[in-house]
């Protein structure tokens, strides 16, 4: 959940950071936000909306100076204040300050807490200003050893981009679970970006990742700087080459669309069906899709239409809602369905209710077999690096059989890529966050421990 980007020396440096935030609207649809840093002042504009409702050109205008930040935020049911919208800006002992910060500090509640009793006073609950608070009350001179003495203290999952007046600081925790991204701009400035789709967008020229455990500092007229604040330990999240990423982005080397294009060959291995035609449900299951139907040797069908004009629903989220919202964004092609039996194909199955109402809408157009097969192992565990899965007790596979499951959802067969498969797909060259599947929590917090907004 949410995108982040920072662009360091560059005339149009807010309007750069607008293109990355909308090449990056699929992290984030609730809030966007962008301050930017001219050397005297930091200007901030933020509100609820999608990055072109909420920057024109008037806006953009107001956002001076050749450094700028962003963030997209995510929605979580209910949580809707302009508040929880990022950059996070304050003034303080040095001066003013902006943060954007994606991920989920597993320790927030433990800072948030002593802050407290020793009288900070918060206006959300987004761990986000635990950063902020932090900082401001470090006793360094400097706001480099400011932020490493904060980094001392918060645990869990961040991508940080921090500005202030003149300078952009850049940390990406020790175990580089969510994607960050150093770019070049072709003026010679530098843009850092949660996925590479953004540099495309604006032209910028890839350099590297940011470095899980690295500290990079902006300073004009200077090539930025790295330093390792932590030893790395490097654990991408599964999640973002399933579903969260967009697929032309490349997240440690890796090309996201190829990635599901492997789980979905994996997945034909795994689970076989005797079937007809596999269909994507779109657009998420797409790419793995393509790839069972590649493994299977079957023909692949978009058998399934998207409406792309359902916008984000403006009423709560209740379960009724959401069986509604899926038949108003996907419609079967009929006489393709009729009479066959098909594969169904999607990228992960959370609650089951996207499954259940595909399988329906496929029998009800005539299919003869349905085979829900799902791209991700079964989801077991909530999230709380920065996924907003829902809490454990929402989770089907939490607590349903393979079985009960494909019962509940109404297909012929169900069948998920096994937690092997998927680090088969991905290449066992490194570690993987793969804690909704394994309930490792090797970043602190647990199933029970409240999730990524439970403050706010
Ligand atoms: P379910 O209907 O089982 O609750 O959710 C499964 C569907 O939600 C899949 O089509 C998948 O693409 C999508 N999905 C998986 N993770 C997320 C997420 O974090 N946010 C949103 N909005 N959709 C997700
Ligand atoms: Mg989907």
């Amino acid at each position: 959940m949410c995108a982040v980007v920072g662009v360091f020396g560059a005339e149009d440096a807010s309007k750069l950071a607008y293109y990355a935030l909308f090449a990056m609207q699929h992290r984030g649809q609730e809030s966007t936000g962008i301050s930017s840093a001219d050397g005297e002042r930091i200007h901030l504009i933020k509100k609820r909306g999608l990055v072109t409702d909420v920057f024109h050109q008037g806006r953009l205008k107001l956002l001076e100076g050749s450094c700028a930040i962003g963030h997209n935020r995510y929605s979580t049911a209910g949580k809707d204040s302009v508040l929880d919208a990022q950059p996070v800006f304050a003034k303080y002992k040095l001066g003013e300050i902006s943060v954007a910060h994606n991920g989920n500090l597993t320790n927030k509640y433990e800072v948030r807490d002593e802050l407290i009793e020793k009288g900070a006073i918060f206006q959300t609950g987004m761990d986000t200003e635990n950063i902020v608070h932090l900082i401001a009350k470090s006793s360094e001179d400097k706001l480099k050893d400011r932020i490493k003495d904060m980094l001392t203290k918060i645990e869990g999952a961040y991508c940080l981009i921090i500005q202030s007046r003149t300078k952009m600081f850049v940390v990406r925790d020790r175990f580089g679970i969510r994607p960050l991204s150093l770019g070049k701009l072709k003026n010679g400035g530098y843009i850092v970006a949660s996925e590479t789709c953004a540099f495309d967008l604006v032209g910028a020229e890839f350099v590297r990742d940011v470095e899980p455990g690295e500290m990079l500092t902006f300073t004009k007229g200077k090539e930025p700087k790295s330093e390792m604040i932590f030893e790395a330990d490097p654990h991408p999240c599964a999640f973002e080459y399933i579903y969260f990423a967009r697929p032309d982005s490349i997240i440690a080397g890796k090309t996201v669309y190829n990635m599901r294009l492997e789980m979905g060959k994996q997945l034909a291995k795994e689970t076989p069906a005797k079937i007809d035609l596999v269909l994507p449900v779109p657009d998420s299951g797409v790419a793995a899709a393509k790839g069972y139907a590649d493994g299977m040797g079957v023909p692949f069908e978009m058998g399934i239409v998207r409406n792309h004009y359902v916008g984000r629903t403006f009423i709560e989220p209740t379960q009724e809602i959401r069986d509604l919202k899926v038949k108003l964004k996907l419609s079967p092609i009929k006489d393709m369905i009729a009479g066959k039996s098909v594969a169904i194909v999607d990228d992960s199955l959370v609650r089951g209710t996207t499954s259940l109402q595909i399988v329906r809408m496929l029998k009800e157009a005539g299919a003869k077999e349905v085979h829900m097969r799902i791209a991700a192992p079964e989801i077991k565990f909530p999230c709380r690096y920065g996924i907003d899965t829902a809490s454990k007790n929402e989770l089907i596979s939490a607590y349903k059989t393979v079985e009960e499951v494909r019962a509940y959802i109404g297909a012929d067969s169900l069948g998920f890529l096994s937690v092997d498969g998927l680090k088969e797909s991905l290449g066992d060259d490194t570690k993987y966050s793969l804690v909704s599947f394994d309930g490792e929590y090797f970043a602190g917090g647990n199933a029970d421990s409240p999730g990524c907004s439970a403050y706010a």
